[in-house]
């Protein structure tokens, strides 16, 4: 069947379409076994293209960027990427590329031109190059911040990944597993999709919650929790969930889950720059569109940001998005919520990329831990827009783990040099990538969520060490009927033995 006989006037076919159009690798420029498949530059739009113009090379992004730090590779540098770019796409399109790859002209004629114009072909090699620096960015928004052209970095770097997934250079080989899951059990972790609440059955079981959360499509409620992949299946990031739990029903709050009808927000297919982001942030909007909520919150900066900034790119939201932090910071503000137990600890902070440089989330934190009476926060010298990334992000974990371990351990050091015990953040995604650091460098420091703080000023105990004293109060216990039984038993039997002696000796021969 030709392409042309394929366009049959169907929405389904037209979808399927659209999806091999979006996906499949372009056409080779030639037949060789090495040809350089085309970078499609004509799907930019024109902001991107003088985004790539605008950048006056003065390599400031260079001594920012966290990856560049740990991995000293030129093509690294933001400022490289865009230099390698443009001469993949000068290389590739134009009217000097149309008439170096013209059949009609011949070679000697083309060695002229080239000498005259400082043409160059880019070779595969090169492009396969610059597809690996630009998938070796945790996007973590720090070139963005520090770029005095005020270049949007990461909408370029994530539109660039987009260009070479249809040209079928990306993404690499280790993250194509993280699409795989997506796509087959709507997480990025390889987890059955039934198991998404099995934790709040297990921390029900455990005594850590006092019931587990309704789902709104039954309570109706005005508020969604939105709790994330990372918080539903991680068994070491569950604490996240519970707390979240634990302070919403503190508080009163009318809110509600979506059980086992929470997907992935797809936040990582769109920063690999997989065309299948749009399908599942489509399901998800109309989801959540359809449940009449007024506020959607999240505890997981990732799927935050990606609620609230990308989703709206695809189709309006019929509801506000908030990180739960800020969710609380408002109650904080209106007087709803106030904090009477000590939390009497000393903690330095870790913005997360994606609630701090993202969307601009720098004083919500700050302002819940300066109201919780007995926490002090000392800051580490690279916080807020230059907090430095803890590589979780961006798919970087997925395709260089050696990098973002590095990077983690990089963050952890600065965490050390504040002299505090424990770190926190508002991220299961930064827990889970600091927590590399912590193990690989044999750190003292407690990676912590700032949930853990609240819940704990709130209740007036952190609800896993109650959980877990009960739990060692009733193994105690169990034991000592267990001992007392065979106390008794033992009693008994001697009692016993001695009564049959007696009878032994009172009978007559
Ligand atoms: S987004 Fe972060 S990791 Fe990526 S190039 Fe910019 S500074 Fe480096
Ligand atoms: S900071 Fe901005 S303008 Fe300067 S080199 Fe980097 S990307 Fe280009």
């Amino acid at each position: 069947m030709t392409k042309e006989e394929e366009k049959v006037s169907d929405s389904q076919v037209n979808e399927t379409l659209e999806e091999k159009e979006t996906t499949a690798p372009l056409a080779p420029e030639t037949g060789t076994r090495d040809a350089v498949r085309k970078i499609p530059i004509h799907k930019l739009d024109i902001k991107r293209l003088i985004e790539l113009d605008a950048c006056t090379r003065c390599g400031e992004c260079l001594s920012w960027c966290p990856v560049y730090d740990q991995d000293s590779k030129e093509g690294l540098i933001p400022r490289r990427k865009i230099i390698d770019f443009l001469k993949i796409a000068r290389s590739q399109n134009g009217f000097l590329a149309g008439i170096m790859k013209s059949e009609r002209i011949g070679e000697s004629l083309k060695k002229v031109i080239a000498k005259l114009s400082g043409y160059k072909e880019v070779t595969r090699e090169q492009v396969e190059e610059f597809v690996f620096s630009l998938y070796e960015c945790s996007t973590c928004g720090q070139c963005e911040v520090v770029c005095p052209a005020h270049i949007d970095t990461i909408g370029l770097w994530e539109e660039l990944r987009r260009l070479i997934v249809r040209a079928g250079y990306g993404p690499l080989e280790p993250q194509k597993a993280l699409r795989k899951s997506v796509m087959t059990f709507d997480n990025p972790w390889q987890q059955p999709r039934s198991g998404r609440t099995k934790w709040s059955r297990r921390a029900k079981k455990d005594n850590l919650i006092a019931e587990e959360p309704r789902e709104i499509k039954k309570t109706k409620g005005k508020v969604l929790l939105f709790l994330g992949c990372t918080a539903s299946y991680d068994a070491n990031v569950k604490q996240v969930a519970i707390n979240t739990i634990n302070i919403l029903d503190a508080l009163g709050i009318d809110y509600g889950v979506l059980g086992a009808d929470e997907k992935c927000c797809g936040s990582v297919l769109l920063r690999m720059g997989d065309p299948e982001y749009k399908r599942l942030f489509s399901q998800n909007i109309d989801q959540f569109n359809s449940l009449g909520i007024d506020t959607l919150i999240s505890s997981c900066s990732g799927c935050f940001k990606t609620i609230m900034q990308d989703y709206p790119k695809i189709a309006p939201l019929n509801f506000e998005v908030l990180h739960t932090v800020e969710y609380l910071a408002r109650l904080l503000k209106t007087g709803e919520l106030t904090f009477s137990h000590p939390v009497n600890k000393t903690v330095t902070y870790h913005d997360p990329c994606h609630l701090g440089r993202a969307t601009g989330g720098f004083d919500a934190p700050r302002m819940i831990m300066e109201a919780i009476p007995g926490l002090t926060l000392i800051e580490m010298p690279r916080n807020r827009e230059y907090s430095r990334c803890c590589g979780a992000g961006g798919g970087l974990k997925a395709g260089f783990p050696e990098i973002q371990g590095r990077m983690a351990q990089r963050r952890i050091k600065e965490a050390e040099q504040t002299g505090v015990q424990e770190l926190v953040s508002c991220c299961p995604f930064c827990y889970q990538g600091l927590q590399v650091g912590i193990g690989v460098l044999e750190s003292d420091i407690v990676m912590k969520d700032l949930s853990a703080y609240i819940a704990e000023s709130l209740l007036g105990y952190d609800i896993f060490e109650k959980a877990a004293k009960e739990a060692e109060e009733e193994k105690r216990m169990k034991e000592e009927a267990k001992a007392k039984k065979k106390l008794e038993k033992e009693k008994e039997d001697a009692e016993k033995k001695i009564k049959d002696e007696e009878e032994k000796i009172d009978k007559p021969e």
